[in-house]
């Protein structure tokens, strides 16, 4: 089956115009740019912060939770998975996968909202994808002759088009990324691969939280219950844990399978010949198929209401809230409180992105220390 899509792939060689640079770099003998943004990526800081970062749980209860790196990487052999049995650029998708999340804030989907909350009293609004063209672009210094990573087109643009979708009206300033067009499949995988990877993870975690219950996820999650039970036919009389962990494993196959397939039968549908049909095609092409599709949309559900919206993870988000809110007001009105290394940067961007883009930065941790001090020197 390997190999199938080899035509539709971006190619990722030198004369593509998807590995151009905004500063020009000579080639490099043995690694090819993508491979190279992959090494630039990797040995950023904010990817390193990563590892301080919330996945779903932000209480440090157990050390086995993912944090948004582990989760990361998981997204990215997945990612890997697919373009290689698909034939599709493989460095280009797992490049894609490492970067998808870089632009987090720390406390996970609940800091994100709070961040935005606090920016949209200014009139701004915040977002993680656009956020993680500015770190790769801007705030990463790792070079003498630019600031940024100085990253390939083609990873610029799969940052911002991996998971939605930008309309020239509303962001001009992302017209160098052919917004009227489809990304790569490349790109397009990449949703699908972090679906397939929070899926299964969030079930683990969550049992291993003790907020969710195996039979409870059997009841209510179609596709972990097919799972479960062709686990059970396959080995009776095994403790109840692994036949949870052995579920596991099969559903994220499953899931992958499933991508691969659709993927490659939608590709063949429209007839797409080369990389121009992909693009041109009006819908991304990198879907589930219609039943997968559905119970992945029946999990999601179950995730929010019984997981992500329960009592002890809404009273983390609470705390989330308060501590990203009350540090925003606080260097809002206290500019002089931020580090001097953003001053400059305040003329520029204005005070209420500086201090977004700061708070957005942070680790778990860093965040929490911050919060204490602010809260210390309120009392003093
Ligand atoms: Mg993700």
């Amino acid at each position: 089956m390997a190999n199938n899509l080899h035509r539709l792939a971006v190619s990722g060689g030198l004369d593509d115009p998807l590995t151009a640079r905004a500063f020009p770099a000579p080639p490099h003998p043995s690694r090819t740019p993508f491979q190279r943004d992959r090494e630039r990526i990797v040995q950023a800081r904010a990817f390193r912060r990563l590892a301080g970062k919330t996945q779903v749980f932000t209480s440090r209860a157990s050390d086995h939770f993912r944090s948004r790196l582990t989760h990361t990487m998981e997204v990215a052999q997945i990612a890997r998975a697919v373009a290689a049995e698909l034939g599709l650029n493989e460095d280009l998708a797992e490049t894609l996968a490492l970067v998808h999340d870089i632009g987090h804030p720390p406390f996970g989907h609940a800091g994100e909202r709070a961040l935005d909350q606090c920016l949209r009293r200014h009139g701004r609004s915040f977002d993680h994808n656009l956020h993680a063209l500015r770190i790769v672009d801007h705030f990463e210094q790792r070079y003498a002759a630019h600031r940024g990573l100085n990253l390939t087109l083609g990873v610029r643009e799969g940052i911002i088009k991996h998971s939605r979708d930008y309309k020239e009206e509303e962001h001009p300033e992302l017209v160098e990324f052919f917004l009227d067009q489809q990304p790569p499949l490349e790109a397009q995988l990449i949703d699908l691969a972090d679906e397939i990877a929070y899926l299964t993870a969030d079930l683990d975690d969550g049992v291993e939280s003790g907020l969710l219950e195996i039979g409870h996820i059997v009841e209510h999650v179609e596709v972990f219950a097919r799972c479960y039970s062709r686990v059970r036919k396959e080995h009776a009389g095994v403790e109840e844990k692994y036949l949870f962990y052995e579920s596991l494993q099969l559903m994220q196959n499953v899931l992958t399978d499933d991508l691969i397939a659709s993927i490659m039968q939608n590709a063949r549908a429209i007839g797409a010949e080369s990389l121009k049909d992909i693009r041109r095609h009006p819908a991304r092409l990198a879907l589930f198929s219609p039943e997968v599709e559905a119970e992945r949309l029946q999990e999601k559900r179950y995730l929010y209401q019984t997981l992500y919206t329960c009592p002890p993870l809404e009273r983390e988000h609470d705390k989330a809230e308060e501590v990203v809110t009350a540090l925003f007001e606080h260097w809002i009105n206290d500019p002089e409180e931020l580090p001097p290394s953003h001053f400059e940067e305040v003329e520029r961007e204005g005070l209420a992105r500086v201090v977004a883009d700061y708070i957005a930065g942070m680790t778990d941790s860093f965040i929490l220390l911050q919060y204490a001090e602010i809260k210390r020197a309120v009392r003093r």
